[in-house]
């Protein structure tokens, strides 16, 4: 019996290139050796959306498409939308009645987000019990394993905590610790050097044709040291360098070459990285196109995959309630 993971992504907006490096390449490894279970998290886009409420039922769609155009396949892969489940409410208020609030108040990710976001009023009685929802999403599959970024470690420590919790309060050991599978990902930064985010709109997205792309490239920070053709520069010190590492890796040795010795400017440089991101995506877009021309297979694919998950749920359901009632 294969190992169980879940992740799940929240539909705020089309995916880019940190997705894809950052998410959807462990993915597509995970759906090869493990049982995946993949769920676009609507309820939790809500939580911190809630007044664009109206754009998260086309970001759904436009998710599905993304992943499928990458490769995530439902032949090995359970994808679905959270919210066609509701035994992810049902278990997240039961979660909810026995989970401390000093345990939701002290943690560090909810506290910094609070701190940053200062665009979207996160001051909710929802947003604050964002972790009792995922440790649903999580505890309904029985999950053993939840690929996550070290930012996520506090909230597998909470999910593990709400488990026990209930373990020791129904006398029953109905879930299991969850192990967090720490992803390698290379680190892409945005166009403009910050972290990558659809806020800071320096991103490339997935579906992005080459104009874009060479806008979006044109613009990217590069050595602020190398100000002339002559002047050699310091590839480790620039975006578009990073950008090579990943997606061109087989001229990452030239482009340090060409840089450091002033071989090439930045322009054809730039020039160059926009025909390697074009190539690179170009798959993923026309595979983009057969499923935007034909969105009946891809309800129908998240139908089938809600139906597989509502059948592991509503075991696990009918435990917890035995258990607790
Ligand atoms: Fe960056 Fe390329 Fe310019 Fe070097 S030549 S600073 S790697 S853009």
């Amino acid at each position: 019996m294969k190992k169980t993971v879940f992740s799940a992504m929240r539909p705020t907006g089309k995916l880019h290139l940190g997705h894809l490096v950052g998410a959807l390449h462990n993915w597509l490894d995970f759906q090869e050796n493990y049982r995946c279970i993949f769920s676009i998290v609507d309820w939790h886009a809500l939580m911190g959306e809630y007044e664009q409420s109206k754009d998260i039922h086309e970001n759904i769609l436009e998710m599905a498409i993304d992943w499928l155009a990458c490769g995530i396949d439902p032949k090995k892969s359970i994808i679905f939308i959270q919210s066609h489940v509701p035994q992810h409410l049902e278990l997240a208020m039961i979660f909810a009645c026995l989970t401390p609030l000093g345990w939701l108040e002290r943690n560090p990710t909810y506290k910094e987000q609070l701190r940053e976001i200062q665009t979207r009023d996160l001051q909710t009685y929802g947003f604050l019990g964002y972790p009792v929802l995922q440790a649903a999403d999580i505890l309904l599959y029985k999950a053993q394993a939840v690929p996550i970024g070290e930012d996520q470690l506090p909230h597998i420590e909470l999910t593990r905590e709400i488990s026990r919790r209930f373990n020791h309060l129904y006398k029953k050991e109905i879930f299991h610790d969850c192990e967090a599978i720490l992803t390698k990902t290379p680190r892409l930064l945005g166009t403009d050097g910050r972290k990558m985010s659809k806020s800071y709109q320096n991103a490339v997205n997935l579906s992005d044709d080459e104009a874009q792309i060479k806008g979006k490239v044109s613009k990217m920070f590069t050595d602020p040291k190398r100000i002339k053709l002559s002047d050699p520069g310091h590839p480790k010190k620039c975006n578009v360098y990073s950008y090579y590492q990943v997606f061109a890796p087989d001229k990452s040795e030239d482009v340090y070459q060409w840089c450091s010795k002033a071989q090439k400017g930045c322009s054809e440089c730039k020039k160059i990285l926009t025909a390697a991101i074009d190539q690179y995506l170009t798959p993923i877009r026309e595979k983009r196109k057969e499923f935007e021309n034909d969105k009946t297979r891809v309800k129908k694919i998240l139908d089938e995959g809600r139906e597989q998950a509502a059948e592991i749920a509503e075991n696990t359901m009918q435990e917890v309630k035995r258990s607790v009632f």
